[in-house]
């Protein structure tokens, strides 16, 4: 299984990251399933409501309205991104319990620091 997203879209999330500093930040990856890849097409980044610095909450409608926007143009959401400032991109425990409830979607976790030469990306892809 791969992830297909443009560098345009891990730049974007990246931004997302460090705007949203230091709170997590969050958002939704749209496209389409191809075999045994997931295409990227869109990135739509959100609010994190729980404006924390250790989880996030993406508002239901605003999930749902993306989700049937997708569909009307054939694709779907196959992804959920969120940063972690301050830490690395692991799976955290809260991150292991959504994980399992979303289990057909990738999650993208991005480690965000001020500091560029520090910044790591992480990629957890759940099975699917
Ligand atoms: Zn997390």
């Amino acid at each position: 299984m791969r992830l297909k997203i443009q560098k345009e879209d891990l730049r974007a999330i990246d931004e997302h990251s460090l705007k949203c500093f230091p709170v997590e930040c969050c958002g939704l990856l749209v496209g389409e399933r191809a075999n045994a890849d997931l295409n990227v097409e869109d990135v739509i980044s959100a609010e994190n409501i729980e404006e924390s610095a250790t989880i996030f909450e993406i508002d239901a409608e605003f999930v749902y309205n993306a989700i049937v926007e997708a569909e009307s143009r054939g694709l779907a959401l196959i992804g959920i991104y969120h940063s972690h400032p301050n830490a690395s991109a692991h799976v955290s425990g809260r991150d292991a319990e959504f994980l399992a409830l979303w289990p057909d979607v990738a999650w993208l976790i991005v480690g965000a620091t001020k500091e560029k030469n520090q910044r790591k990306k992480g990629l957890h892809l759940q099975g699917w």
